[in-house]
């Protein structure tokens, strides 16, 4: 699989922050030690767009989650995580990244809001963060695809993993444009697929 992409530290540090909120600190401190990633311990990256950490140390976080709480009760814990990530994102750093309500308050329709937000949010994660996502759809459907993703790095899966992006792109949804909305992981890329693909449908 090559030397795993490296992101921001912003997007570590963040996640990390997430953790905790949803973990405590001891919670934290488990789950780093079982991810073999002890050098966050006490000391997140700081809250900038550097390059440092990468795909993989992010991964093996989210798979010492599920070993630690098991496969079901970790998946709701991840979505917490998520969405939590994006609160964080948006009072942190919403305004570099060009995260204000105003532009979209301006739009009348769902779907028009939806898709801009969606671009716009794919496009900060590019540049801030160099997470490979990217946008397509069709008649019925938005797909947020990451060419890379924190799956790559983990263990086979027979389902969909990233309920982290799942909970994460759920609460960016719910914030864009006011609706709680579905969002399912189609592809993934512990399963053998070549992206990962989160579907969020255009009706809401
Ligand atoms: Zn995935």
């Amino acid at each position: 699989m090559g030397e795993p992409r490296l992101i921001a530290n912003a997007i570590m540090c963040i996640f990390l922050e997430a953790v905790e909120e949803v973990l405590g600190d001891k919670g934290l401190t488990v789950v780093l030690k079982q991810a073999g990633q002890e050098q966050f311990l006490g000391q997140k990256p700081p809250n900038d767009t550097e390059l440092g950490p990468s795909l993989q140390e992010y991964g093996l976080i989210e798979e010492a989650i599920e070993q630690v709480y098991g496969d079901r009760g970790a998946r709701a814990i991840l979505m917490r995580i998520g969405r939590a990530n994006f609160r964080r994102s948006l009072e942190e750093r919403g305004k570099l990244i060009g995260l204000t309500g105003l532009a979209l308050n301006l739009i009348p329709s769902y779907e028009a809001k939806l898709g801009l937000f969606l671009k716009n949010f794919a496009s900060a994660a590019v540049k801030h963060g160099n997470l490979p996502v990217r946008l397509e759809e069709d008649e019925d459907n938005f797909y947020y695809i990451y060419d890379d993703s924190p799956a790559h790095y983990r263990p086979e899966k027979d389902r969909p993993c990233c309920f982290v992006t799942v909970g994460l792109l759920k609460e960016a949804v719910k914030w864009a444009t006011g609706k709680e909305v579905n969002v399912e992981e189609k592809t993934c890329m512990a399963c053998g697929d070549d992206v990962c693909t989160f579907v969020i449908p255009k009706k809401a």
